[in-house]
C-alpha cells in the first residue's frame, strides 16, 4: 500500500478541544484539486463551531478540521480538473458553500440554500461539514475556487469568501447606483460592504456602529453614526431629509439593528441582512407592509467571488488593511485569543499553514 504522506492541520476532536496535529495529505476525487493552503482568515463563524453551538449540524461529527476562509495554491490536479481549464501552480481563493449541482436551487444557480444541504455524500460545506482549511493541503472542488490576480496576496486573497457575502447581500439588497445606503454594523461585513458600495456607486454610505471598528469604516468612507450615543432612524432621517436611505445592509444581528434598520429605510427601499439574532427578534411589520419594505436574507455568497475579487483587486490597500494580524498555524490558540477578545483592535486575523 502506497504510503500517505502526513501534514499540519489544526483538528477539532470535540467542542472546545483542538490541536494542532498530523493528519493524511488528502486525496484529490473527480472534479477536484488538491491546493497548497496558504493564508486562512478566522471566521466569526469559527469560534462558535469551535464551542459546539451547533450539534449535529456543523460539524455533523467529530473530528473536523475547520477554517473556510482560504487562498492557496493548485498543487494537484484531480480527474477532469484539467478538462475545465485547471493548472497545477493556480492561485486561488475558495468558499465554504458546495451545492449539489443537480437540485432546482443549484441549477438556478442558488447553491447556498441547496435542497439536499447537509447530505454528505453529495453536498459539502468545507469547515463546517467537510474538512476545511485550517491545514497545510486542502482538497476541493473547483466550483468552490476561483483563480485570482498575480499581484493580490494570499493574506487579501483569503478575505474573498467575507467579501462576496457582502457582494451577495448588497445584490440581495437591489441596490442600484446613486443610491443612499446604511450599512448597520461596523464590524468584517460592514467594513467590506462599506468597500463595495464606495466601490459601485452609492451615494451617501452611512454606518452605524462604534468605537475603533466605526472609525475604521470612517477611514474607507462612510458617514458614521455612534449607536451608543445616537439614535441610528432618526440620525438617517435627519441626514436625509426624512426620506430614509434605499438600502439597508444588516449584519449586526441584534434587535436594535434590526428595529434601526427598518426605520431607517425608505418607502419602496430594501433591507439585506446576513445578521443572525440568537433568537426570533420583533418587527414592525405594519411599517414594512404600508411602506412597502423588502426585508431579504442573504445567506453566504452564491456566485459572487469572481466580483468580489474584482472589487478586491482594485481597493487592495482596502483589502489588506483589514488584516491587523498573522500568525503561523502552529500558534493557533494564539491567533484564536487575539480574534475571539478583540486583543489589540484586531479586525481579521490570518493564519499561515
Ligand atoms: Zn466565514
Ligand atoms: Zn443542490
Amino acid at each position: 500500500m502506497e504510503e500517505r504522506k502526513m501534514m499540519k492541520a489544526l483538528r477539532l476532536n470535540a467542542p472546545n478541544d483542538f490541536e494542532v496535529t498530523e493528519v493524511p495529505v488528502p486525496v484529490a476525487g473527480e472534479s477536484e484539486v488538491l491546493c497548497k493552503v496558504e493564508s486562512v482568515s478566522i471566521c466569526g463563524t469559527d469560534p462558535h463551531i469551535i464551542k459546539g453551538e451547533f450539534p449535529g449540524v456543523w460539524p455533523q461529527e467529530f473530528p473536523l478540521i475547520p477554517g473556510h476562509e482560504w487562498a492557496g495554491t493548485v498543487v494537484e490536479l484531480g480527474d477532469k480538473a484539467a478538462d475545465f481549464g485547471w493548472k497545477v501552480g493556480d492561485r486561488v481563493c475558495g468558499i465554504a458553500n458546495l451545492g449539489c449541482g443537480h437540485c432546482k436551487n443549484c441549477m438556478e444557480g442558488r447553491f447556498t440554500i441547496c435542497l439536499n444541504y447537509g447530505k454528505p455524500r453529495i453536498h459539502k460545506m468545507y469547515g463546517h461539514i467537510s474538512q476545511g482549511a485550517y491545514a497545510e493541503y486542502m482538497a476541493v472542488n473547483i466550483r468552490a475556487i476561483s483563480k485570482i490576480p498575480d499581484y493580490m496576496d494570499f493574506d487579501v486573497a483569503c478575505q474573498m469568501d467575507t467579501m462576496s457575502i457582502a457582494m451577495h447581500m448588497i445584490e440581495r439588497s437591489n441596490f442600484e447606483v446613486g443610491d443612499d445606503v446604511l450599512v448597520s454594523g461596523a464590524g468584517p461585513q460592514g467594513m467590506m460592504s462599506v468597500i463595495i458600495f464606495k466601490a459601485m456607486g452609492a451615494r451617501n454610505v452611512y454606518c452605524a456602529g462604534s468605537g475603533v471598528r466605526l472609525k475604521k469604516c470612517e477611514e474607507l468612507g462612510a458617514i458614521p453614526i455612534d449607536y451608543t450615543k445616537e439614535d441610528v432612524a432618526e440620525t438617517i432621517m435627519k441626514y436625509t431629509n426624512g426620506a430614509g436611505v434605499k438600502r439597508v445592509v444588516e449584519c449586526t444581528g441584534t434587535a436594535k439593528g434590526v428595529y434601526a434598520s427598518c426605520w431607517s429605510v425608505a418607502r419602496g427601499g430594501a433591507i439585506a441582512t446576513v445578521g443572525f439574532p440568537a433568537g426570533d427578534v420583533p418587527m414592525p411589520v405594519r411599517h414594512l407592509v404600508m411602506d412597502e419594505i423588502s426585508f431579504n436574507g442573504s445567506r453566504a455568497n452564491p456566485n459572487t467571488l469572481d466580483k468580489a475579487i474584482v472589487i478586491a483587486s482594485q481597493h487592495l490597500d482596502d483589502v489588506k488593511n483589514l488584516v491587523t494580524h498573522v500568525f503561523p498555524l502552529t500558534e493557533y490558540p494564539k491567533a484564536y485569543e487575539v480574534f475571539t477578545k478583540r486583543l489589540d483592535n484586531s479586525i481579521r486575523v490570518v493564519v499561515k499553514p
